[in-house]
């Protein structure tokens, strides 16, 4: 499977207009049959890693670009595995995960892109957040209390807010795009049935039950109410320059290789060249040399 193959799979999963958007026409067993080949997967993934790997090489001493990813999802469609395989191979030094719980009492005196913004990536580094400033159309859509605790005056927490805030959403974004920030932001879409299964697993499993929490079952039975706020908030956010992907997450093995694809799609659209060093640079390291050839043994 070559290049051209990855991109035409990527392009069935990458949203970059609301027109039309129905999280329906998404299948969460989705494993692009006919252009993926499962077998040639695993080979995909570590070619994946290693590529990103390199490209962060080049992103770090360009110091111009950062490229921030975002992961959302319902509990236990893998945004964790997702992370670690597909970072696996970069250099940590050059990358941030952030993971979003809930806002502390700092947190919540203050505006809700507050404590996203001082998570940003800087210039030549990767950012990973596990959750994001979605949560606001997300989490607190879904649940009126969580909304309350946020302490904003009545006048501003009418019928509109929602849409308000998504607005709000697309413009931060559009401004950080044109900041130089290349933005991703991933759905990893798994299927109600599938949740089920996986929870039931880390019941089952001594070795997994740490993962488990009762408020995941809780917030299974919101399932339809999250589906409506996914899907209003993708469709008034994806945009050609923040795009969503629409990850199949029934399995595993593909939506890792989905989003370290597009990842490495991102990048190499950045056209990134080896640094090379200016003539002044160059005298520099000769002057340089020279004075530790003629240091005194
Ligand atoms: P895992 O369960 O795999 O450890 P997780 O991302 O589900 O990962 P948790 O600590 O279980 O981590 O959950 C974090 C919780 O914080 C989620 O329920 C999420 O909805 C909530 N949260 C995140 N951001 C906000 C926010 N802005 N307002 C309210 N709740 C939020
Ligand atoms: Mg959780």
């Amino acid at each position: 499977m070559n290049r051209k193959q990855v991109r035409r799979a990527l392009e069935r999963y990458r949203v970059t207009s609301g027109k039309g958007f129905r999280l329906a026409d998404h299948d969460p067993d989705d494993i692009a049959e006919g252009i993926v080949n499962k077998h040639d997967s695993q080979a995909l993934l570590t070619d994946g890693v290693t590529r990103l790997a390199e490209l962060q090489e080049l992103l770090y001493p360009n110091g111009r670009w950062a490229l921030l990813c975002i992961f959302q999802a319902m509990d236990a469609a893998g945004k964790d595995g997702t992370i670690k395989h597909v970072m696996s191979g970069v250099n940590p030094q050059g990358v941030q995960v952030t993971s979003f719980k809930q806002p502390s009492s700092d947190e919540l005196a203050h505006d809700f892109l507050w404590r996203v913004s001082r998570r940003l990536p800087e210039r030549g580094n990767i950012g990973i957040f596990n959750r994001s400033h979605y949560e606001e159309v997300l989490v607190v859509r879904v649940h009126e209390d969580v909304l309350d605790a946020e302490r904003l005056p009545p006048e501003l927490t009418g019928k509109k807010i929602w849409e308000h805030r998504l607005t709000d959403i697309a413009g931060f974004e559009r401004y950080l795009v044109r900041q130089g920030l290349v933005m991703l932001k991933f759905f990893l879409n798994i299927s109600f049935e599938e949740q089920k299964r996986r929870f039931l697993e880390r019941l089952n499993d001594p070795q997994k039950n740490w993962k488990f929490s009762a408020s995941d079952i809780a917030e299974r039975a919101h399932w339809e109410a999250y589906m409506n706020a996914y899907e209003e908030a993708i469709a008034a956010t994806a945009a050609p320059h923040a795009p969503w992907y629409v990850v199949p997450a029934n399995n595993k093995w593909f939506t890792r290789m989905v989003v370290v694809g597009a990842m490495v799609d991102a990048l190499e659209t950045l056209d990134l060249k080896p640094m090379e060093m200016q003539a002044p640079d160059r005298i520099r390291l000769d002057e340089a040399r020279q004075r530790l050839i003629d240091e005194p043994d």
